[in-house]
């Protein structure tokens, strides 16, 4: 035991430096050797909170990344933790937001003999491929720079994750070396510092937008994270360039703007002349600005901190690198000083079709609510109306059916409101993201979950009845992955087959959260504001009809399909 009173251990300079860096939140899961780090940190004011899988705790801590625009940063064991966090490390840097994955580990020269150490692994290379940069601090005395470094990589120029390797000698080692007054421990200044694009490169977009004749603006979750809100307000506003938002860019501007193309998504890519992607990347959820989905002769700006982006599937007219803040505060004066507008002949086309696809939407939602086969529309449509009433609402969502539905059907006010899969569609981050943005924001949670997605973290439901945080979990249930009925075997389970009729509301009972079965309508536009306005940890478990929900979802086109017959 070390005697950790004159706050000179490994342990506790790393406590100091992250609060020195306004970082008080861990999220993780303890044991050798972190335990009692996690415990000194409580005991210097910062708050521990404790998972059940490493990669929910780690996803949590990106959330918070998202979030605060500060590192979120997660506490992993050794070796097996460390692998259970690597996913949610990669999906963090994919996802573009900040995390820092601390791990226990063993000690160099033991790794480096191979000798065999409980929990032995070479996590510090291990980790390189999966995040930004990994560091490793071998010395007490050092850890104020491995901070100070992990915390400028993963906030500067695209933002990421950041594995920090600590072993255990380190945790409880006594720095001797450094002065006591000065231990290196410091806040980072500026750790993103701003970047500027050229007068030439902001030039050359507005002379490229000056004569589009069917502009689109595509707001990705850059644009949300960087909170570039009252600057695309503005862009939008004032030059009537109409917008599409990406998932977890709704409520940048609002859902029900005008301006917004949401609902004529197929005409706006498939017309648009010049199209303006701001912190979003032409990859597969854009099939990569390609042909027929996007107009051929469409020209492209993009506005990203990350110049290695552009031209990574279609040629970049206008290149604009930079911070979105800052291109925006060059970008949106310079054009709006030449007066140009889009036409209304695009915003009229635009509008005649979001109403035309409004009415379909329409039909639908209200065949949901009195369709004798309980689905997804009806489902979800209490949920928006919850939404557009308590827009200050965060939502989590996954699942395939549930996400893709769920998307389209409940409109965002607000920004930086919605988490979702993200960048690779995963499923399994909602209850981390969800629980992250209770702690976060403080704010009511709704996590609207496929019953398959759910199944991924479900455990975490302990997590989140622990703290009390005020989570409503939707689970759509329809008994599988993509839905429950698909059986090439007679007599035997299907790979997508789950159990239609389980009572996952059951596991927030045993947790001591709220619980309610919903299977029609009525009783879902009767729990569900209930149960949010209730601010307490509980599940609704809605049992739709199990074949319900299409095989991928709206993705199904990514998905090899083959001719299925028994031999
Ligand atoms: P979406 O999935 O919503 O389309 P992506 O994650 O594909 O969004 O794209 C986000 C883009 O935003 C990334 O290319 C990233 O480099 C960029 N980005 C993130 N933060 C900033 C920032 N502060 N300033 C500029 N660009 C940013
Ligand atoms: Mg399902």
């Amino acid at each position: 035991m070390v005697d950790d009173s004159l706050n000179r251990t490994g342990a506790s300079l790393l406590i100091e430096a992250l609060q020195k860096n306004g970082i008080n939140n861990i999220y993780g899961i303890v044991g050798i050797p972190v335990t009692d780090l996690a415990r000194l940190a409580e005991l210097r004011g910062m708050k521990y909170y404790g998972f059940r899988r490493e990669d929910a705790a780690v996803d949590a801590a990106a959330a918070a990344g998202f979030l605060t625009q500060k590192p979120g940063v997660g506490l992993t064991v050794s070796a097996p933790g460390f692998l259970n966090g690597l996913t949610a490390l990669a999906q963090a840097t994919k996802n573009c937001f900040p995390l820092i994955m601390i791990s226990g580990s063993s000690e160099r020269h033991i790794i480096d003999l191979a000798q065999g150490d409980y929990e032995g692994m070479d996590q510090y290379n291990r980790a390189k491929p999966f995040c930004k940069k990994a560091y490793r601090v071998d010395r007490a005395q050092d850890i104020g720079t491995a901070v100070a470094r992990a915390v400028r990589t993963a906030v500067s120029g695209r933002p990421g994750g950041v594995y920090l390797d600590l072993p255990a000698d380190t945790i409880s080692q006594f720095d001797t070396e450094t002065d006591q007054k000065d231990m290196g421990i410091y806040k980072v200044v500026d750790p993103a510092p701003k970047q500027e694009p050229s007068d030439e490169a902001v030039s050359r977009a507005v002379d490229i937008i000056k004569n589009a004749k069917k502009p689109l603006i595509i707001l990705g979750k850059g644009a949300a994270y960087d909170r570039t809100e009252k600057q695309v307000q503005e862009l939008v506003n004032k030059t009537d360039i109409p917008f599409l938002p990406m998932s977890m860019a709704k409520g940048v501007v609002p859902d029900n703007d005008p301006h917004s193309a949401a609902a004529a998504r197929s005409l706006s890519l498939k017309n648009a002349d010049v199209v303006i992607l701001i912190g979003a990347r032409l990859n597969w959820m854009l099939s990569y600005g390609d042909a027929p989905e996007f107009n051929p002769n469409a020209k492209f700006i993009q506005l990203d901190i990350d110049a290695t982006q552009f031209d990574s599937s279609q040629k970049i007219s206008a290149p604009l690198q930079g911070d979105l803040q800052s291109i925006l505060a060059k970008l949106v004066p310079a054009l709006t000083a030449t007066g140009y507008k889009a036409s209304s002949d695009w915003l009229d086309a635009i509008k005649a079709d979001t109403e035309k696809n409004d009415a379909k939407f329409a039909k639908r939602i209200s065949a949901g609510e009195t369709n004798p086969e309980f689905g997804y529309y009806g489902a979800i449509e209490p949920i928006n109306e919850y939404f557009q009433k308590h827009p200050d609402t965060y939502l989590v969502s996954e699942g395939a059916n549930t996400l893709d539905i769920g998307r389209d059907m409940i409109g965002m006010q607000l920004p930086r409101h919605r988490l979702d899969t993200g960048t690779w569609g995963v499923m399994g981050v909602g209850m981390g993201y969800a629980i992250a943005t209770a702690i976060e924001t403080g704010k009511h949670v709704v996590a609207l979950d496929g019953d398959s997605a759910f199944g991924f973290d479900g455990m975490e439901t302990e997590t989140m009845c622990r703290y009390h945080l005020p989570i409503t979990v939707v689970i759509i249930n329809n008994g599988g992955i993509y839905n429950g009925v698909s059986n090439p075997v007679p007599n035997q389970l299907g790979p997508t087959t789950l159990d239609p009729t389980a009572r996952y509301e059951l596991m927030a009972k045993a947790f001591g959260g709220d619980y309610y079965f919903v299977s029609n309508y009525e009783e879902m536009k009767a729990t569900f504001a209930k149960a949010v306005d209730s601010g307490r940890p509980n599940i609704i478990n809605v049992q739709i009809a199990p074949s319900m929900g299409k095989e991928s979802g709206h993705i199904g086109n990514l998905n090899p399909t083959l001719n299925l017959k028994p031999l």
